[in-house]
């Protein structure tokens, strides 16, 4: 659950891996984003840029806690596709640095991938797979020309390509991506959908254990539930889906799937206050202040303190001048989450979409959604297959639908359950008469 998770401190297991990404990205990003901006060349995608850290340091690369290496691949893409995100540099590197720094969410899903949230909330690290990794940076032309035509887009949008190495440790591959969810709402209920039943059932008993689980397929379906945008927003929805899954398509991914949040306004807040959850974050480690009952993520120099910090990063930013580490303050102004500056027309309510009923009229939920996990391409898939299929005969699970098949299941599908209930009631009735 995105809300929930572990922070990573000293004493976790991954502190010191975790520790080391975010250096990387503040030294890589800061070091791309001190330069003056410029037109992309076709060699900024093949780019990588390589930095040795050590206590030391050097006049190219600061003195950095523990020894490491640090890949950034194709700087100048990924900065900018930040701006085409609508990013601001600084935010970006506030929301990436400080104190405490990550919360983890483990691994979610099959594949092995961690997840890590900024302490923001808004960004998300996944580590990814060796083969993603490469697909990513074989793609990544076709992915920024989709994004400067279809600035709207409903993928994942991926701010950072890097990849860290400790001494002795194995590489590991990593993207920024944007959080679906919002920092400052509670989700009641969250969607991963692919548009097929085969295994796609989460076993609703085990909700009680597990409120906030992801639901899938089969549990829509069961739930007779309508993703309800109103005329409008659903015919920009469908449009933008269908260009996205045509480069999808054509460049041979499949296994994604539309991850739907759902905020339920007439339950608000209650579930995620914030000072809950940074007690959540902090099990044990340092003892709250008596003047701080919300422990130690909030006792930090004050707003205004920040407020300043954060002016003065923007400022060395526009100057294009080093960043030095305390520069960036411990907390951000904006760190509980008042309101969402993500910008786009799929951010438009509260950072997402408003549920609105056919005659126009507003519905209690907002609808946070995306299409996420589309790095795996065809070929991948098949390897894997090949693989379980010389270990057993059962390959019903596994079988894997060709690209353009799983693309027209997948959209016919987010296509169907976009049908207002009101729609479905006059089919029904038609069906009825017949
Ligand atoms: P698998 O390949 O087994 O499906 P994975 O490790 O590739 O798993 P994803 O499918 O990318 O993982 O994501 C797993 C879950 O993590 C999602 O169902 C969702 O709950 C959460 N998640 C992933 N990406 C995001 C995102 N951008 N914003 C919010 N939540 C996300
Ligand atoms: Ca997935
Ligand atoms: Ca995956």
């Amino acid at each position: 659950r995105v809300v929930v998770g572990t922070k990573v401190d000293e004493n976790h297991a991954n502190w010191v891996t975790a520790y080391n990404m975010l250096t990387g990205i503040r030294v890589s990003v800061s070091r791309t984003n001190a330069k003056i901006d410029r037109e992309l060349t076709d060699a900024d995608f093949e780019a990588k840029q390589k930095s040795t850290f050590d206590i030391t340091g050097n006049e190219l690369v600061p003195s950095a806690k523990y020894d490491f290496k640090f890949k950034d691949y194709a700087p100048w893409v990924f900065r900018r596709l930040r701006a085409l995100f609508r990013l601001d540099p600084a935010d970006y590197l506030m929301s990436l640095t400080g104190k405490y720094i990550l919360s983890e969410l483990g691994s979610p899903g099959k594949s092995g991938s961690f997840f890590y949230f900024s302490r923001d909330y808004k960004y998300i690290i996944k580590t990814i797979h060796h083969a993603e990794h490469k697909f990513l940076r074989k793609i990544l032309k076709d992915y920024y020309n989709h994004v400067r035509e279809n600035p709207n887009t409903l993928l994942s949008q991926f701010y950072g390509l890097h990849r860290v190495k400790m001494p002795y440790g194995k590489k590991i591959h990593f993207v920024v991506m944007n959080n679906l969810f919002p920092p400052h709402r509670d989700i009641h209920t969250t969607f991963d959908l692919k548009g097929s039943t085969i295994g796609r059932d989460y076993r609703e008993e085990n909700l009680e254990e597990n409120p906030r689980a992801t639901l899938k397929d089969l549990n829509w379906l069961r739930r007779k539930r309508h993703l309800e945008l109103g005329m409008e927003k659903k015919r920009l929805f469908l449009e933008q889906l269908q260009r996205d899954v045509v480069l999808l398509k054509r460049l041979k991914i499949m296994d994604y799937s539309l991850l739907i949040g759902i905020h339920d306004l007439s339950r608000g807040n209650e579930e995620n206050l914030r000072g809950k959850t940074l007690q959540v974050f902090n099990p044990g480690g340092e003892k709250a202040q008596d003047d701080d009952p919300h422990g130690t993520l909030l006792r930090t120099p004050s707003k205004l303190e920040n407020a300043r910090k954060a002016r003065e990063l923007r400022q060395m930013i526009r100057q294009e001048r080093p960043i030095p580490m305390g520069q960036i303050p411990d907390t951000m102004p904006d760190e509980l989450g008042e309101g969402d500056s993500r910008a786009g027309i799929f951010n438009q309510d509260d950072g997402g979409l408003r549920a609105t009923h056919e005659n126009n009229s507003p519905a209690e939920e907002i609808y946070y959604l995306g299409v996420i996990d589309c790095l795996t391409h065809y070929g991948m898939i098949k390897k894997i297959e090949h693989f379980w299929k010389g270990l057993s005969s059962d390959r019903t699970q596994i079988s894997a639908l060709p690209p353009d098949q799983y693309g027209d299941r997948f959209y016919n599908f987010v296509e169907g359950i976009t049908m207002s209930p009101e729609a479905a009631r006059r089919e029904a009735q038609l069906r009825d008469q017949e």
